[in-house]
């Protein structure tokens, strides 16, 4: 039997993750190492030690049973029904977890009634997606560059599977909410968002929204307390940036919104 995944935070209560209130499981693992990534201590699989702000040592990750996490969810069953809401699986990445583990959760919710949303960089076997793809009724799904190149500069992995597991969601119909990071002068311009939205219409692509995540600098301090070295040297892009590459995917036809 495959090990269960490790879990490193279930935040209550989110409005960022999806439509309504949500409760969000954060499974710990990464297959990527975006360049900007402001939660490092879910990049590695399993439990870590962490240096607490003031100075102690803490265990990282946990392990549940898909019966314990499902009881968390169900606590707040009468807020996603009344909210519109629902429960969001994250990371780290989900779709590269323990998928019998992932599927019989998500399979779980949708028998009570909850609402499953996916929250993927999308660098995972496309096989995953197919799997989940029954139980999940959206997807907050990455698309960190269009450009191969870039994308593995930055992440350290081209982007050819996120593509395709792209286009297969959008083939088999799942709803779609295509999230964007903007890092000034780097893909903040208006020649990257022309570039997207020729391939979503070359691909013909459906996508149910978009969102402009503007890069931040919260969590810069997490690397230093898992004693890494935090190499983030990245620009935010100002107002009119980001205004402007939304005026290119509002002008196209996209619902579009900023943040998560
Ligand atoms: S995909 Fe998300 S969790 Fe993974 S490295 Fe990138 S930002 Fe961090």
């Amino acid at each position: 039997m495959k090990a269960q995944p490790t879990i490193f935070n279930i935040q209550k209560f989110s409005t960022h993750d999806g439509p309504g209130i949500r409760t969000t499981i954060f499974f710990k693992g990464c297959p990527i190492r975006c360049a900007w990534c402001h939660n490092p201590e879910s990049q590695k699989f399993g439990p870590e030690i962490m240096i607490t702000k003031d100075g102690k040592e803490e265990v990282i990750g946990q392990t549940y049973s898909v019966k314990e996490v499902v009881k968390k969810i169900k606590a707040d069953q009468i807020f996603y029904d009344q909210s519109g809401g629902g429960v969001t699986f994250s990371g780290g990445e989900v779709m590269a977890q323990n998928l019998d583990y992932i599927e019989e959760l998500a399979c779980e919710c949708q028998r009570l009634g909850i609402s499953v949303a996916i929250d993927t960089c999308g660098v995972a076997p496309t096989e995953n997606f197919a799997r989940i793809l029954p139980y999940a009724e959206l997807f907050l799904y990455d698309l960190k560059f269009i450009d191969s190149q870039l994308h593995q500069r930055y992440t350290g992995s081209g982007n050819e599977l996120v593509l395709k597991n792209l286009q297969y969601l959008s083939d088999h119909g799942a709803t779609i909410h295509l999230r964007l990071i903007l890092l000034g002068e780097i893909n903040e311009d208006t020649l990257t968002a022309t570039a997207i939205i020729e391939w979503l219409n070359q691909q013909n692509i459906h996508v149910d929204e978009i969102s402009l995540l503007p890069y931040h600098e919260f969590g810069r301090d997490k690397y230093q307390r898992l004693q890494r070295i935090c190499t983030q040297n990245f620009i935010k892009p100002t107002d009119e940036q980001i205004d402007e590459v939304k005026n290119i995917y509002t002008t196209a036809g996209y619902s579009v919104k900023i943040g998560g």
